[in-house]
């Protein structure tokens, strides 16, 4: 590992002057955050990236409050792990599928030391990206060596000319939480719907997941109130490894039923594309509907409307079908 800085401000505005200027692209990566390190320590040893400077964000006040606020809302500051995120009870009731993602991510030990900004901001699990050899698209190459490689767990919707799947768990809750992320830079604050937060890679740069620029820092995510109507919630993920492994495939689902029939949804797939999957024409089709059998089978085919699967991952289409029946049924008891 390349020897580095270790910087630790102890406030945001300190944090913030150690930061290089986004137009500064050779300085660009020359710096990297550290929340819980349970990402970025593994690039750093697999050579991913070779900063020359850390910043420790852990000292920062604040950042690890978790506020309920009068109005039904929830902020979560970005250092707030994802075992809090899990275990507190009012998330829970109130903000079920929150806590079951943040529950369905790796380990306990990874939960306890893992933050919510981290999770949201890690790099892709693509083992071509994770290979020190492979100077694959994401790291400055020309090719996505997934595409005619070895593709069982990359993309199915939203590919090109990467094929990665975005890794977080707790990501596509939060879309489907209607969440807005809450950034600083140097020249003050803005809020971003985190459906916005993640960028394809055929827009903006192949070489970032997200909108953040390296002069700034997600400090905040906030979580609307449910609003009016009767709202129930889950997460369902669906992996190879029962002890602990990324998802094949995950739905994040949001209803609120009235006499039985759907008022309003949100249907977010996890683990099929390069960012959450939002399926709109889903979540519209199911307004009015009663979740009867033909529901689900009509909702999961829309869904993946457009999946266009690469040579190993076809199963994706069937498997995450399946997981929204499930959920959707789950939902209807
Ligand atoms: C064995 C293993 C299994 C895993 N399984 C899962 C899984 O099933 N589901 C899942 O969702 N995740 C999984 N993960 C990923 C894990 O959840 C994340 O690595 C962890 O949540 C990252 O949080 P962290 O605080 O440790 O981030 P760090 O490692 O400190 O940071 C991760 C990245 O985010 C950036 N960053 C951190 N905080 C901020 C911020 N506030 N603003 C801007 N950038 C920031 C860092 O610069 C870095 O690039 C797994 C990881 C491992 C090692």
């Amino acid at each position: 590992m390349k020897s580095f800085e270790l910087v630790q401000p102890a406030t945001l505005e300190a944090a913030l002057e150690t930061l290089p200027a986004a137009r500064d692209t050779k300085a660009r990566d020359s710096v990297k955050l550290l929340a819980g390190g349970q990402d970025l320590l593994g690039e750093l040893k697999e050579h991913l990236v070779a900063p020359d400077t850390l910043v420790n964000l852990k000292r920062i006040p604040g950042l690890d409050r978790i506020e309920h606020g009068a109005d039904g809302s929830l902020t979560l500051g970005a250092l707030v792990t994802l075992a809090r995120i899990e275990n507190e009870r009012a998330i829970r009731e109130r903000f079920t599928l929150l806590a079951e993602a943040a529950g369905a991510v790796a380990s306990v030990q990874i939960r306890n030391q893992g933050t919510l900004g981290g999770n949201l901001c890690q790099r892709p699990r693509c083992w071509y990206y994770r290979h020190e050899q492979a100077v694959c698209i994401k790291k400055g190459g020309s090719e996505c060596f997934a595409y005619g490689g070895l593709n069982k767990y990359n993309a199915i919707l939203g590919g090109g000319p990467s094929y990665i799947v975005h890794p977080s768990d707790v990501a596509p809750a939060l879309v489907a939480l209607d969440a807005q992320a809450v950034i600083r830079g140097k020249r003050g604050e803005r809020r971003v719907p985190l459906e916005q937060f993640f960028t394809l890679p055929s827009e903006g740069s192949v070489l970032r997941e997200n909108v953040l620029t390296s002069e700034e820092i997600l400090t905040h995510i906030v979580v609307p109130a449910p609003g009016a109507g009767s709202w129930r919630s889950t997460y369902l993920k669906f992996r190879e490894r029962g002890s602990y492994d990324f998802a094949l495939s995950a739905v994040a689902l949001r209803l609120s039923l009235d006499a039985g029939k759907v008022r309003e949804a949100r249907l977010v797939l996890g683990a099929v594309a390069p960012i959450p999957w939002r399926c709109e024409k889903a979540e519209t089709a199911l307004v009015g509907r009663k979740l009867d059998a033909e529901t689900c089978e009509f909702i999961s085919r829309l869904a993946l409307e457009g999946a266009e699967p690469l040579e190993h991952n076809g199963y994706k289409i069937p498997l995450t079908q399946g997981m929204i029946t499930k959920a959707l049924r789950k939902l209807a008891n």
